[in-house]
């Protein structure tokens, strides 16, 4: 059978590989620690799911708008204000079936054939593969690890180009953890004003995040980018919903008029009951949130600490999100019998068959120096899995 072109450089998630190889193992009866969820590893507040339920009683069951309904628009709107200082209409935002579908929806609304798109690497795995399924070409920037994983306005001056349309910026990040400060972000955003760049912005981790940083939307910082940005968010990892699939966008009413039409020619609405639980999340009790932080702020400590202490292995600080991306390139070059680990896929094989820990291989997230372990798995998990990594890499030759 004979695949369209789009699919030439479609690969699929690894990350949701890395989860699926794990199970598989657990499966058979291998006591397997995993660290590739991206996930938070809570489960859904009560409240939350009691709405859920409710709407299923009241026979909230049925096809709602395309776009999301009105509600949950109005409490988005609510959230930016509160949250971000930032006015938007209901006619500026797009309920989706998770972030994901909403950032699909931008890239196939904004991005033609030809067109490139400016992505800072570590990137989250879909943003490349999304720009190649609407024909565009993905440029990526390297956020150096010496600069904490962040791109500086020089560094995306030098990949403008008259074909690029569009930025994407992802703070705090995955895979990484690093997030821009306010004035990382306005040098950032007086570049994207001056060459009229697109912006999309991806801020599902801006609840996660440590030591009390300040996290800022780039429109907050410079509401002159307004006009030229789409913001994404979504439920999914503030409130451990991954499952319910909701997300949502905030951008000037044209292009969120586009996604949407989009939207209603592919998915239709995301689903009406999940729509009703993400209404209560956004408006209800908000503490659920602190108790999480809370609990990753303790693992996050923990691991940095420990993956520092193991020879061949430095690990930045992240300042949000439930990722740690520890550099691995000194373990390079050492042997375990025949193999040698020469790079991140060799060294995940690795973990994953001499000491059953799985970890995701820095080389989809564009960083082969790097691997990424996600601190969304119990404490005792992560105590096991690092004494086992050490052990492991202390084997190396
Ligand atoms: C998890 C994640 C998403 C997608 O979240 P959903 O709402 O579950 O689709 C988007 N961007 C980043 C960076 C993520 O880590």
């Amino acid at each position: 059978m004979k695949l369209s072109k789009r699919m030439a450089n479609i690969k699929p998630s690894p990350t949701l590989a890395v989860s699926a190889k794990a199970k598989a193992m657990k499966a058979r009866g291998i006591d397997v620690i995993g660290f590739g969820a991206g996930e938070p590893d809570f489960d859904t507040p009560d409240h939350i799911k009691k709405a859920a339920v409710k709407a299923l009683d009241d026979g909230f069951t049925k096809y709602t708008p395309a776009g999301g309904i009105d509600e949950l628009k109005k409490a988005v709107c609510v959230k930016f204000k509160k949250d971000n200082n930032l006015d938007y209409e209901p006619g500026e935002i797009l309920v989706s079936c998770g972030a994901k579908h909403s950032l699909y929806n931008i890239f196939q609304a904004l991005v033609y054939e030809g067109d490139e798109v400016i992505i800072p690497s570590p990137y989250w795995v879909s943003y490349p593969d999304m720009v190649y399924l609407a024909g565009g070409t993905p440029v990526i920037v390297t956020a150096r690890e010496e600069n904490d994983f962040k791109v500086t306005a020089e560094d995306l001056s030098s990949h403008i180009t008259p074909k690029t349309k569009a930025f994407v910026l992802n703070s705090p990040s995955n895979p990484t953890g690093s997030a821009y400060t306010r004035q990382e972000l306005q040098e950032l955003a007086q570049i994207l004003l001056k060459k009229g760049l697109m912006v999309i912005s991806d801020e599902i981790y801006e609840k996660i995040v440590y030591d009390n940083f300040d996290f800022y939307s780039i429109v907050t910082v410079e509401p002159k980018l307004k006009d030229s940005t789409v913001i994404v968010n979504g439920v999914s990892k503030t409130y451990s919903m991954t499952g319910w699939r909701i997300g949502y966008a905030a951008g000037p009413g044209d292009i969120i008029k586009a996604m949407t039409n989009i939207q209603s020619q592919s998915t239709s609405n995301p689903t009406s009951i999940a729509q009703i639980a993400s209404l209560e999340a956004l408006t209800g009790p908000q503490d659920c949130i602190s108790d999480m932080l809370q609990e990753f702020d303790k693992r996050r400590t923990y691991m940095v600490e420990r993956l520092n202490a193991i020879p061949g292995v430095s690990c930045f600080s992240p300042q949000g999100a439930f990722y740690t991306f520890p550099n691995v390139a000194g373990v390079y070059g050492r042997r375990s019998g025949d193999v040698e680990i020469s790079d991140s896929t060799s060294l995940a094989a690795y973990l994953l068959e001499s000491v059953n820990v799985a970890v995701v291989a820095g080389v989809g997230f564009g960083a082969d120096d790097n691997i990424r372990l996600s601190y969304a798995t119990s404490f005792e998990n992560i105590e096991k899995g690092l004494n086992r990594i050490q052990k492991a890499i202390e084997q190396l030759q």
